[in-house]
């Protein structure tokens, strides 16, 4: 038996969670975020499923590069603009479109000759105080960039929201007040809402909504009773089985011996471990599927496996019988809960070792664009 450690992506699914971020938009552009090889998942997998974006968004150069070169025609934008002078003539060459946040990138527009000029997202700093250009400054900024010949014409302006996912938080409500009066009167179209603020804030819509977890079938909420959004997992995570025992009570398992069987019973070791990007904070308790029914981690996580105890899986479990660490049937959010970190994070830090594969519809072929 191979190590079948593996990460199956479902193409359907992005393309269902497009379609829920779309309904959700009303009228608004949907730009998805595929950033972070399209959050672990993959990122040209990801865009050519999610082709029916109205546009992509990536962090630089490395992930806008290989989308033109795999033939997407859509609009790229550069989330964090260029990282040095030299990246704009990149931008222009792969008709990439720039977020200008700083005073540095606003000369460079100025005072470079393109081969053709960028589009470009003016970033606002509306009150997450990460990257953006200070309230009091983006008029200027705006006119500059207005004014520059290598900035096409219709500067686009877009802020970033720090508290969305807590629906209790005055901050959203703050950041859409300062960006609306910051930006009033400037035309161009603009950009506030993530994930969070397309699926609980309305007034966050705007002219492009920038999608990135929700289109991955994770919500961005982290309390008990988010808005509801029909989402489907794109990722599920999955292993096998490969030695089952009976320990003694009082046994303890694994580094640490931080768990001691409290009875005899039956314990698996499953083909995962924090070499595969599984987290190695999750702590006994935290939840994986059996054979499709829900059982406990117990004992530390190591490089290469886990141990799982039995004891409430219904009989018969075999060595190879199949064990899903997230995704269909386990929310990542949930594993994400117990490990004290987020889906996003699980996603990402999944490593090159797992076998990516992709699930596509029954015929195996992808189905046309939303
Ligand atoms: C990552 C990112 C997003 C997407 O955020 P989600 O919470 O994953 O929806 C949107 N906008 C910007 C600027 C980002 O960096």
């Amino acid at each position: 038996m191979s190590r079948e450690t593996r990460a199956v992506v479902s193409v359907s699914a992005l393309r269902h969670n497009l379609a829920v971020a779309r309904q959700a938009a009303g009228g608004a552009r949907v730009m998805a975020v595929v950033k972070g090889n399209g959050y672990g998942h993959g990122l040209l997998r990801v865009a050519y499923a999610l082709r029916g974006a109205d546009a992509f968004a990536v962090t630089c150069l490395e992930e806008a590069i290989p989308l033109r070169e795999a033939g997407l025609a859509h609009p790229i934008v550069l989330l964090e603009g260029p990282y040095e002078p030299s990246e704009v003539q990149l931008a222009s060459r792969y008709r990439l479109d720039v977020v200008v946040h700083s005073e540095w990138q606003i000369s460079v527009l100025e005072n470079v000759r393109l081969p053709r000029p960028v589009n470009v997202w003016l970033k606002v700093d509306s009150g997450m105080h990460r990257l953006g250009l200070p309230a009091e400054d983006v008029r200027s900024a705006y006119q500059r960039l207005v004014a520059a010949n290598s900035v096409a014409p219709h500067v686009r302006m877009m802020t970033h929201l720090a508290e969305a996912d807590d629906l209790g938080s005055g901050v959203t409500e703050e950041q859409i007040a300062c960006f609306d009066a910051v930006t009033d009167g400037l035309r161009g179209e603009r950009s506030i809402a993530n994930s969070a603020g397309l699926l609980g804030w309305p007034a966050t819509r705007a002219g492009w909504v920038r999608p990135g977890i929700m289109l991955y079938g994770a919500t961005p909420f982290d309390h008990a009773d988010p808005p509801h959004a029909p989402l489907r997992p794109a990722m599920t995570l999955s292993t096998r089985i490969n030695a089952i025992y009976t320990h003694r009570a009082g046994d303890a398992i694994g580094y640490g011996g931080t768990w001691v069987c409290p009875e005899d019973m039956p314990v698996a070791v499953a083909a995962i471990g924090y070499g595969d990007g599984y987290p190695r904070h999750a702590p006994s308790g935290t939840p994986v599927l059996v054979n499709g029914s829900r059982a406990q981690l117990i004992g530390r996580v190591s490089m290469d496996m886990i141990t799982i105890d039995l004891r409430h899986v219904p009989a018969p479990v075999e060595i190879g019988d199949p064990v899903t660490l997230w995704g269909e049937g386990l929310p990542a959010e949930e594993v994400a809960g117990h490990a004290g970190t987020i889906a996003y994070e699980l996603f990402c830090t999944v490593t090159q070792r797992v076998r990516f594969q992709e699930e596509r519809d029954a015929h195996g072929t992808y189905p046309d664009p939303v």
